[in-house]
């Protein structure tokens, strides 16, 4: 048997399933994606961080007597150069959104693919209701995997033991393309992104306590920041998962942790069972969007009027990393005030963010929208003055992104256009009033789930 392994997003030796399955003789590849790479800005931050995590695992497979051969290109054309080398198939983990399936459909007829869910802790098709049907809803999902969330630990792959029984193909390794060559940066990363998964979870272990209280104070660091390590790959949520398991703290405070891990499980399943909710509203409404330029531009520039809604998205701007309620809070505010399509802010938040996966960013902003799957009724729409007043009281994140507001009483933060009234500051004017376009957005869903049912 001769086999590549593809290395995309499980950028790991541990608990990896592919190096787990594989057989005899092996070539492990990663491509740097020229489709996907030909779009993205020179001084992507996420480039920087493949790159770092791709010259560790192919420091990590030399050490166990493997190899990885990184190549820049087509997936496609690279497969058509290694198809003459008489490999019998492909192993590698799947990936639902549409550009990685139909990549993976080409690729098929070159040479088999063979697919693992390794990435996630379940399979999709696991945890469907009692007729067979996926939930669309959250809640019920995750009760129904109980006996999953309940264990003390998941089985893992046994991918160290099985290395020692594989051989490398004889094949001309070269050293990792540079990043330059490849027109891109090395940029300086946050610091969170310079630790292993490992370290964040054990600097999480002592926040945890914190974490159901404190998870919503953005000022503060409660979380723990794994998000972009899952992406990647550089730890198995079932890795995680049994450390956390093991954590000393209380069952409950591991469960609420463990929760949040199943949103993501949750937002893999919906697109899955749902592919055409990456393009359409799930619930099927049908919104008259405003869908205005200028002010989708003020959202994107951080320049709303609105303080806590441009600071929130000068720093995601600035740094590619955006606490979940401010995420929470912006998109509610694109898509309910604004009135502003989903699918708008999804691809802004896809052309930045650190951890973007496509799955959660998807049902995210479709929940926000109210378009998605969830319980949550239409009119909610976030009032952002009221979420800063209690999530940073005394402006500390707003001050932090802001300098120039400072010396600014932070009640001022809290009171709709009390800085554009301020005559010593030149703060932009709201874009929109925060009631009427309440009112504009809870009236057009009304209409547009009324006409649905
Ligand atoms: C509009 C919007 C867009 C989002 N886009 C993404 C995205 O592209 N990628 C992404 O990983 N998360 C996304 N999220 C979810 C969430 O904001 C991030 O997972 C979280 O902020 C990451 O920080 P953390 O690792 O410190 O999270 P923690 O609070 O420490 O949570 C631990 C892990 O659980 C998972 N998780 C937590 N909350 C969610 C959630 N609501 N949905 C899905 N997974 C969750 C993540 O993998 C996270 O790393 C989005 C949320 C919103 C509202």
């Amino acid at each position: 048997m001769k086999q590549i392994l593809w290395f995309r997003r499980d950028l790991r030796i541990k608990d990896n399933a592919i190096l787990a399955n594989a057989k005899d003789e092996v070539l492990p590849i990663f491509i740097f994606d020229k489709n996907i790479l030909d779009k993205v800005d020179s001084k992507d931050k996420r480039v920087t961080f493949i790159y770092e995590s791709v010259k560790n695992l192919k420091e990590d497979l030399k050490n166990l007597g493997l190899d990885l051969q990184v190549f820049y290109g087509k997936p496609f054309e690279v497969f058509q150069k290694l198809s003459s080398f008489g490999f019998d198939e492909v192993l590698t983990s799947v990936d639902f959104d549409d550009y990685a399936k139909n990549r993976d459909q080409e690729i098929e007829k070159l040479i088999p693919l063979k697919r693992f869910y390794d990435s996630f802790l379940i399979h999709p098709n696991d945890g469907l209701k009692a007729d067979g049907t996926p939930y669309k809803v959250f809640t019920p999902f995750y009760k129904n995997l109980k006996f999953i969330w309940q264990s003390n630990g998941l089985n893992e792959f046994d991918s160290l033991g099985n290395i020692k029984n594989l051989k490398l193909v004889d094949f001309n390794f070269s050293s990792i393309i540079n990043l330059e060559d490849m027109g891109f940066s090395k940029v300086d990363l946050p610091e969170f992104l310079n630790k292993t998964a490992y370290e964040l979870l054990s600097e999480f272990e002592t926040k945890i306590k914190n974490y159901t209280e404190g998870r919503d104070y953005f000022y503060m660091e409660n979380t723990s920041s794994l998000a972009v390590h899952f992406r990647f790959g550089l730890i198995s949520p079932r890795i995680a998962f049994n450390i956390v398991k093991k954590f000393n703290v209380s069952d409950d405070e591991k469960e609420f942790f463990i929760r949040e891990l199943f949103w993501r499980e949750f937002y893999n399943y919906i697109l899955f069972h749902f592919p055409n909710s990456e393009f359409e509203n799930l619930n099927g409404i049908k919104v008259n969007w405003n869908n205005d330029e200028k002010d989708f531009k003020a959202w994107c520039d951080g320049k709303t009027g609105v303080v806590l809604i441009d600071a929130a998205m000068r720093k995601f701007n600035e740094t590619g990393t955006m606490h979940n309620r401010l995420r929470m809070i912006v998109s509610s505010y694109l898509t309910k005030n604004l009135l502003i399509d989903w699918k708008w802010g999804e691809k802004y938040f896809a052309s930045k963010l650190l951890d973007y996966e496509a799955c959660s960013n998807i049902g995210s902003w479709q929940w926000a929208a109210s378009t998605g799957a969830d319980s949550v009724p239409y009119f909610r729409v976030f009032n952002p003055y009221l979420q800063s007043k209690k999530f940073d009281k005394d402006g500390i994140f707003i001050k932090s992104v802001i300098p120039e507001l400072k010396n600014i009483d932070s009640k001022l933060f809290h009171l709709e256009n009390a800085l554009q009234e301020n005559m010593f500051l030149d703060y932009p004017k709201q874009v929109v009033s925060i009631d009427f376009s309440r009112k504009r957005a809870i009236e057009e869903f009304k209409r547009a789930n009324n006409e649905k049912d």
